[in-house]
């Protein structure tokens, strides 16, 4: 990336100085909010409103390059590491949850099959296999354009971590047979390939985590459809209906990760599950936006009208300000932090920071709410969008709100081994 860096209006949501990016991190940061304001933004209420997959979102960034930020630049990617990936995610989810939100369940299949295996142990037969897996899966999406999704709920306790998932792959000659459910399948229809997580049947033995697989599905492979309405509250466009897997075959080359990886990368790769949290720091900080915009009278689309003189609107918009602050100093430290085998503290920090990402982001809209008043909320503006876009944070397992709070209430009073 050697060209001179966009000028947009927006200032960064972390500035490159005062959080001493790298050069790169403020190049990419950079390339990623002046996409946002250009691309995203104007787009982002047509998805909301139709709750339609934004098809033309995901062609320009293909053309721009965004697919691949997260594979190594040896592999022709833009090698963004974990921070560097989250610092631009916030950008886009700023200008549109959705995008973001679809964006980073493609990341992932990138993200977690790069930088994330590469901290993990195998032999080195299984790394070789692995890398050369990897290639194919990077030049899929490189050269021809492909796009992943990340389905791993079923509705009961596997998406939470608990249990094995029940969708399975049972092996057969020269691959696996997939049998199974998921629900808020995000892309569903609309990805290339179905990144699923489910469990290899060992003969009569019980379904076991340690099984778990995470596989690529093609979209078109005979047994795979798609069902359900999709018509929820928020972040419409990620068109999350259910995907129904019957006696799908698919070759052992679809395994995006060797046997027992991901089990090791749950368990010592934590920071991993918070990748579902930049779209939301995104929406913390358009909720700030507008509120700053709107009582300036600056907001397009609303007369010029000022608000900010009055006492009241300056104490919310600094209540604001204080949680907005609160929130990106956390999550900058729990994303600068992350990698494995990270120490109870860092464990402790991360969930509180995904617990706070995720409140905090639709606390910040409902205020922005109630300090612009009525003529704010109408659907021809954002924030109504950002409103109900921003409360579904919270519900994304397998780190909701409610089990960010149960781990660190449990986790700071014990110790490992102790029990009453
Ligand atoms: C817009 C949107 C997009 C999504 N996209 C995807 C996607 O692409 N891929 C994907 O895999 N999932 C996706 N999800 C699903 C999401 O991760 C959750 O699986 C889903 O919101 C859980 O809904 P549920 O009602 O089945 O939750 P339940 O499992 O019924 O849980 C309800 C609540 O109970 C609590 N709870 C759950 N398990 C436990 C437990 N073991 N102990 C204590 N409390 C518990 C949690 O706080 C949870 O919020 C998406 C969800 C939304 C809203």
């Amino acid at each position: 990336m050697d060209m001179p860096l966009p000028v947009t209006a927006d200032a960064p949501i972390f500035d490159p100085r005062g959080f001493r990016l790298s050069p790169f991190e403020a190049e990419l940061t950079a390339r990623a909010r002046e996409f946002g304001a250009r691309i995203l933004a104007p787009r982002a209420a047509r998805w909301d409103r139709e709750a339609s997959f934004p098809t033309d979102n995901y062609d320009d960034m293909r053309r721009e390059g965004w697919l691949g930020i997260c594979i190594p630049r040896a592999d022709g990617g833009m090698g963004a590491d974990f921070r560097a990936y989250c610092l631009a995610a916030a950008e886009f989810g700023r200008y549109c949850g959705a995008t973001a939100l679809t964006w980073n369940m493609h990341v992932c299949s990138t993200l977690w099959t790069g930088l994330l295996t590469d901290d993990l142990e195998m032999d080195a037969a299984t790394r070789a296999l692995h890398h050369d897996r990897r290639k194919l899966h990077y030049a899929n999406i490189l050269e021809r354009g492909a796009v992943f999704s990340q389905p791993f709920s079923e509705g009961g306790a596997a998406a939470a971590g608990t249990v094995a998932f029940g969708t399975t792959a049972t092996p057969v000659e020269g691959g696996f047979r997939i049998n199974g459910k998921k629900i808020f399948a995000s892309l569903s229809g609309h990805a290339d390939c179905y990144g699923i997580l489910c469990t290899e049947v060992q003969g009569e033995a019980k379904l076991s985590r340690r099984d778990t697989l995470y596989l690529a599905i093609p979209k078109d492979a005979p047994g795979v459809s798609v069902e359900g309405e999709w018509d929820p509250l928020g972040m419409r466009g990620t068109v999350s209906r259910n995907l129904i897997f019957k006696d799908v075959f698919v070759p052992e080359s679809a395994a995006l990760m060797p046997p027992g990886l991901y089990f090791q990368a749950a368990s010592r790769w934590p920071h991993m599950f918070m990748t579902l949290t930049p779209t939301y720091m995104g929406l913390a900080q358009a909720a700030y936006d507008f509120t700053v915009r709107y009582l300036r009278g600056e907001q397009p689309g609303t007369p010029p009208v000022k608000r900010r003189m009055y006492p009241t609107k300056q104490i919310a918009v600094a209540e604001m300000r204080i949680m907005l602050e609160q929130t990106k100093a956390l999550w900058f430290q729990a994303i600068s932090e992350a990698g494995p085998d990270p120490s109870k503290e860092q464990m402790l920090r991360a969930l509180a920071a995904q617990n706070t990402v995720m409140e905090n982001a639709n606390a910040l809209a409902a205020k922005a709410v109630r300090t612009c008043g009525g003529q704010a909320m109408l659907k021809t503006l954002p924030l109504e969008r950002i409103y109900r876009d921003s409360r579904c944070g919270s519900l994304m397992l397998p780190w909701t709100a409610e089990l960010c709070v149960d781990r660190i209430g449990r986790d700071a009073l014990y110790e490992k081994g102790e029990a009453d």
